[in-house]
C-alpha cells in the first residue's frame, strides 16, 4: 500500500506500507488442576470447581509462611488441590477426627 502525505512546506512524502505478520503471543494458562487426592480434574482453575454458571464450589487450601517487611519480603507457599467432594467426604471427616472444629459462615451479596 502506498500513501502520500504532503508535508508543511507543501513537499510530498512517500510513505510504503506493507502487510506484516505479527507472532502470536503466546501465555501459560492452567490447563486443568488435579484433585491431590481422587485425581478429578478441574479445567479452569485451582480453586473454583464450579460446574454450572450459578454453581459456587471453590476450596482453597495452603499455607503461607516467611517474612514480610515494608521493602520486600520473601517465604514458602504450599497448596494442596482438593476437589469440593474430597474436602467434604474424606478431609473434613479426618479434620473432625483429630478434634478440629470447623468454622462456618453464610455468604451473600
Ligand atoms: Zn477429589
Amino acid at each position: 500500500m502506498v500513501a502520500l502525505y504532503r508535508l508543511n512546506m507543501g513537499a510530498v512524502k512517500m510513505i510504503r506500507k506493507k502487510m506484516v505478520t505479527i507472532p502470536e503471543e503466546q501465555r501459560e494458562r492452567i490447563d486443568f488442576v488435579k484433585c491431590d487426592l481422587c485425581g478429578k480434574t478441574n479445567p479452569s482453575s485451582e480453586t473454583d470447581w464450579s460446574t454450572g454458571s450459578f454453581d459456587v464450589k471453590e476450596v482453597e487450601i495452603r499455607m503461607k509462611f516467611g517474612h514480610m517487611y515494608p521493602e520486600c519480603g520473601n517465604g514458602e507457599e504450599t497448596r494442596y488441590h482438593i476437589c469440593p467432594d474430597c474436602f467434604q467426604t474424606k478431609l473434613m471427616p479426618w479434620l473432625k477426627e483429630q478434634g478440629a472444629i470447623e468454622t462456618k459462615t453464610d455468604w451473600d451479596f
